[in-house]
C-alpha cells in the first residue's frame, strides 16, 4: 500500500474531518440553512488541503508532474475553467470539443505511429477502452483472456474485473521485462489481447515490443502497448538524440497504444489518449443506446455527462509547452533519473532494480536489516514522499521515484542517504508478534466498518488523522501477505476510511 492512502501527516491539523460551523443544522451530513460566504469556504478548503503532500517542487516522487513552469500550470486552469461547464455529453451541442479532441489526439498520434484515438479521463481508461475494443473485435468463445506481463498495470486487471475477462499472467526476466517466449506460450484460441508496457510503470524498464507485438501478430492476436506512462516522453527524448527502442503504433503488430497526457504531457489530471491502428476498432470502444425514451445516448468513453475541462486544459499545455519544451522536459527528466542511478550506487546498502528506459527509477535494499519501507517512513520525516512498492512474484520491496522536469537530486540524493542512515540504525519494522498471522486468518467479514477501524487502531493506524503512524510497519504487515489477501484488506480499509 502506498502511504497516500494511509495519511501520514506529521504537520496535519488534528483532524481532516470538515470542521462543523458555527450555525450548522445538527443533522450530520445536512447542508447549511443559508450558503456560507465564499472566501470562509475557500478558506476551509485551503486549510483541508494543509494536510496533503505538496503537488509542486519535486519533494513528491509519485502521483504528480511539476514542469517548474509556473506560466504553463497557469494557463491550463485558466483554460480548464474556460471550458469547465461544457458537457462532453454532446459533441453536436458543443462543436468545441469536437475540434479540442481531434486536435490533442492528432498531436499525440504524430508522435507515435499514427492511428487514430480517443481523449479519456486517465490511462485507466484509456486500457479499459483498449481492452473493450479487444474484446469485442474478435468474439471467442468461453472467458476472453488478457495476456500480461507481472509488471503490468493493474488497470488491466480492472479492465478484465468490470469486462468479466480474465488476465493470464506471464513472468518477467531477471531485467523484469516481458518474456517473448513466456508470452507466445500463454496464448490460447480465447486469448483476445496481448500488452506489453513501454515502460513498465514500477521500474520504468522497456519490453521488448517488437517481439512480443511479432509473437501476437503471429497468433493473429491484436498488441496494445501501454505507453501511459512513457509515451509523451520517450518520443521527445529519441528526438533529443537518445536511442529508443521502437514501441509505438508504427511496430507491425502494434493495434493499440494508451499514452497520459497528465503525467508527462504535464496536463491537470483527467488527461489521456488511447489510439488505434485501425479505425474499426477504435469504433469497438464506442456505446451507444437508444432503447430509451430519453436523449440518444453516444458515448466514446466510460463516463457520459462530463466537463471539457482536462480537455481544454490539455490542449492548452501541449501548445504551450510546445516541442522544443518537452525535448527540454524529457531531457531534464531523464538526466536527473540518470543522476539518481549513479548516486544510488554510491549509498552502501541500496541498488536499483533494472534499466530504467524512462525517468522512472526502483531502489531496493542491498543489505539485510536496511528495510526499504523504514527509509520511507524516514525520509517523509524529512519532508520528502518516495513511494513504497510492496514485493511481488520474486520482485523484492522497493522505493519507487518519477522524477520530472523539476526534479533536482542532489538534495533528494542527500535525503535518501541520511533516511538510510537512520533507517539502518532503526532496524526493521516491529511487526507485533502473532500479528501478521492473525490478520491472515482474519474473518473479514465478521468485521463491520468500526471493527476495522480499531483494528487498524491497533496497528497505530488512525483513520481519522493525528498521531504518526508507522508506515512501515502496515507495509511490511501486507508485504508478507498474498496479493488476494492484500487485495481483501485493502477493500475494507477503503470503505473504513469512507465511512
Ligand atoms: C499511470 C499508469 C496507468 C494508469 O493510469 P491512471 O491515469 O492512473 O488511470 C497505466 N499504465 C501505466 C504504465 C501507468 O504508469
Amino acid at each position: 500500500m502506498s502511504s497516500d492512502a494511509l495519511p501520514e501527516t506529521p504537520d496535519a491539523p488534528e483532524t481532516t474531518d470538515v470542521p462543523t460551523t458555527p450555525g450548522a443544522p445538527a443533522t450530520p451530513g445536512a447542508l447549511p440553512e443559508d450558503g456560507r460566504p465564499a472566501g470562509e469556504l475557500l478558506a476551509e478548503l485551503a486549510r483541508l488541503r494543509e494536510a496533503d503532500l505538496p503537488v509542486r517542487g519535486g519533494k513528491v516522487t509519485a502521483y504528480v508532474y511539476d514542469t517548474g513552469r509556473e506560466h504553463v500550470h497557469d494557463l491550463a486552469a485558466t483554460a480548464y475553467l474556460e471550458m469547465l461547464e461544457v458537457n462532453c455529453l454532446d459533441p453536436t451541442a458543443f462543436p468545441s470539443i469536437v475540434a479540442l479532441e481531434r486536435s490533442v489526439v492528432a498531436a499525440v498520434a504524430a508522435k507515435l505511429g499514427g492511428g487514430s484515438g480517443v481523449f479519456t479521463s486517465g490511462g485507466t481508461e484509456s486500457i479499459m477502452l483498449a481492452v473493450k475494443s479487444a474484446r469485442d473485435a474478435r468474439p471467442v468463445e468461453g472467458t476472453p483472456q488478457i495476456v500480461l506481463p507481472a509488471t503490468g498495470h493493474p488497470a488491466f486487471h480492472k479492465a478484465a474485473h468490470y469486462l468479466g475477462m480474465e488476465v493470464v499472467h506471464v513472468p518477467v526476466d531477471d531485467s523484469y521485462r516481458a518474456d517473448p517466449a513466456a508470452t507466445a506460450a500463454a496464448i490460447t484460441p480465447r486469448t483476445v489481447l496481448v500488452v506489453a508496457s513501454a515502460p513498465s510503470y514500477p521500474h520504468g524498464v522497456m519490453d521488448p515490443v517488437p517481439e512480443i507485438a511479432s509473437v501476437a501478430a503471429a497468433a493473429g492476436v491484436p498488441c496494445h502497448v501501454d505507453a501511459c506512462v512513457g509515451g509523451w516522453v520517450l518520443p521527445w527524448l529519441r528526438d533529443a538524440g537518445r536511442d529508443v527502442p521502437p514501441f509505438d503504433l508504427s511496430v507491425p503488430g502494434v493495434t493499440s497504444l494508451s499514452c497520459d497526457l497528465h503525467k508527462y504531457g504535464y496536463s491537470p489530471k483527467g488527461a489521456s489518449v488511447v489510439l488505434y491502428a485501425d479505425e474499426s476498432l477504435r469504433r469497438h470502444a464506442y456505446f451507444a443506446a437508444a432503447e430509451w425514451p430519453g436523449y440518444t445516448v453516444i458515448n466514446a468513453t466510460v463516463q457520459s455527462s462530463k466537463s471539457a475541462g482536462p480537455l481544454g486544459a490539455a490542449w492548452a499545455t501541449l501548445n504551450a509547452i510546445g516541442a522544443r519544451g518537452y525535448r527540454e522536459l524529457a531531457e531534464n527528466a531523464m538526466r536527473a533519473a540518470e543522476r539518481l542511478v549513479a548516486g544510488v550506487a554510491e549509498i552502501p546498502g541500496l541498488r536499483v532494480l533494472g534499466e530504467p528506459a524512462a525517468p522512472l527509477v526502483a531502489v531496493a535494499s542491498s543489505e539485510p536489516g536496511l528495510d526499504v519501507f523504514v527509509v520511507a517512513d524516514e525520509a517523509r520525516s524529512r519532508g520528502w514522499f518516495f513511494q513504497p512498492q510492496l514485493s511481488y512474484a520474486g520482485i523484492p520491496p522497493n522505493l519507487h521515484f518519477t522524477l520530472t522536469g523539476v526534479s533536482d537530486v542532489e538534495p533528494l540524493l542527500a535525503a535518501l542517504a541520511d533516511a538510510v542512515k537512520a533507517a539502518r540504525a532503526a532496524g526493521p519494522p516491529e511487526v507485533p508478534a502473532g500479528l501478521a498471522e492473525a490478520i491472515a486468518d482474519l474473518d473479514l467479514d465478521s468485521l463491520d466498518d468500526a471493527a476495522f477501524t480499531d483494528l487498524l487502531a491497533s496497528v497505530g493506524v488512525d483513520l481519522h488523522g493525528g498521531g504518526e503512524p508507522r508506515m512501515s510497519v502496515v507495509n511490511a504487515i501486507l508485504d508478507g501477505l498474498p496479493p488476494a489477501t492484500r487485495e481483501a484488506l485493502l477493500i475494507r480499509f477503503l470503505s473504513a476510511l469512507y465511512a
